[in-house]
């Protein structure tokens, strides 16, 4: 494609309907009482999305400014849980994100740059934050039935959401993208090993309280989010057991072991496939004006 053909593209249906989610969403927290914060682009730390299943490798790129190094935003997540140590106890992002993924990647729900609609709240369980979303979802869904622009039945996706740990999946579906195939409503996947920063359940060490929401039809995870570790010594020992280097989070570890981390818990939303889902488009570069497409040359 070249940026003849990229302009001539037909978007108009894609953008109405992005404009109504985020409008939706950012009602919805604002509602609830949640600070609306400005996103950061650039920090010394970022998220190290490693390890994680569903995660390619990859390091985030670096730029210079005024004598110290700066990565481009993998997500916020560290970020949040600074916020609510400042006394932010509940928070939400439209973060914008660059993941360079893998060239294979290219599944039609990955690009490398998106963004998030990412929220925390202080002393947050699990329950809390699914729920939040469920009560999300099933209100965006229901209000989409009045949108012209949204031409196809979207599920009834009535509460609570049916869950399954990651270790049911497998048994039952085989893996995540079978499921989604498989499965009519939106539904939770728990208890899934991956970065450090989401907690491990202490009665049930090798347990982790954290969840992805799974759309159906195949368009596959929309949401991830966990609650949080926050004390010095378990962030130190879970990072260690990935494979990081405690000297990449220096000031993240700095706030830790002063003790000012709180317990939290929160997710993130992906605004593009969430809307891509809604319109019922077959590619995630339907949805984005400027595609960013793992292994694609950006045209413009
Ligand atoms: P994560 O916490 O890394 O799962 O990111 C939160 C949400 O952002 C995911 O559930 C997706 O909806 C969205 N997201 C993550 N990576 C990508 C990507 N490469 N392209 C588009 N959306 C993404
Ligand atoms: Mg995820």
């Amino acid at each position: 494609m070249n940026a003849v053909q990229l302009v001539s593209r037909d978007i108009g249906k894609a953008m109405a309907v992005q404009t109504r989610v985020i409008d939706y969403m950012t009602g919805f927290f604002v509602e609830k009482g949640f600070k609306w914060l400005l996103p950061v682009m650039l920090s010394s730390i970022t998220d190290p999305l490693w390890p994680d299943p569903a995660a390619s490798k990859m390091r985030a790129p670096e730029i210079e400014a005024y004598g110290s190094k700066l990565k481009l935003m993998h997500s916020m997540i560290l970020h949040k849980q600074f916020a609510v140590s400042m006394g932010l106890d509940k928070i939400f992002i439209l973060s914008p994100n660059i993941r360079l993924e893998e060239k294979d990647r290219d599944d039609g729900r990955h690009a490398y740059e998106f963004t998030q609609l990412d929220f925390e709240i202080a002393h947050a369980s699990m329950d809390d934050v699914m729920g939040l979303i469920e009560e999300l979802i099933v209100g965006l869904f229901k209000e989409a039935k009045s949108w012209e622009e949204v031409d196809r039945p979207l599920p009834k996706a009535k509460r609570p959401f049916k869950r399954f740990t990651l270790e049911e999946i497998k048994e039952e579906f085989g893996d995540e993208d079978e499921a989604s195939k498989v499965m009519e409503e939106p539904f939770w996947i728990t208890d899934i090993s991956r970065e450090f920063y989401d907690r491990e359940d202490s009665e049930r060490p090798g347990h982790f309280r954290n969840y992805d929401l799974i759309l159906p039809e195949g368009y596959g995870e929309v949401s991830s989010g966990g609650e949080r570790e926050w004390q010095y010594e378990v962030i130190i020992r879970k990072l260690k057991e990935g494979g990081l280097s405690p000297e990449a989070f220096k000031p993240y570890l700095e706030v830790a072991k002063a003790g000012l981390l709180k317990p939290t818990a929160g997710a993130g939303i992906g605004v593009e496939r969430l809307v891509r889902y809604m319109v019922g488009a077959k590619h995630i570069a339907e949805v984005q004006p400027f595609p960013r497409i793992p292994g694609v040359p950006a045209v413009i």
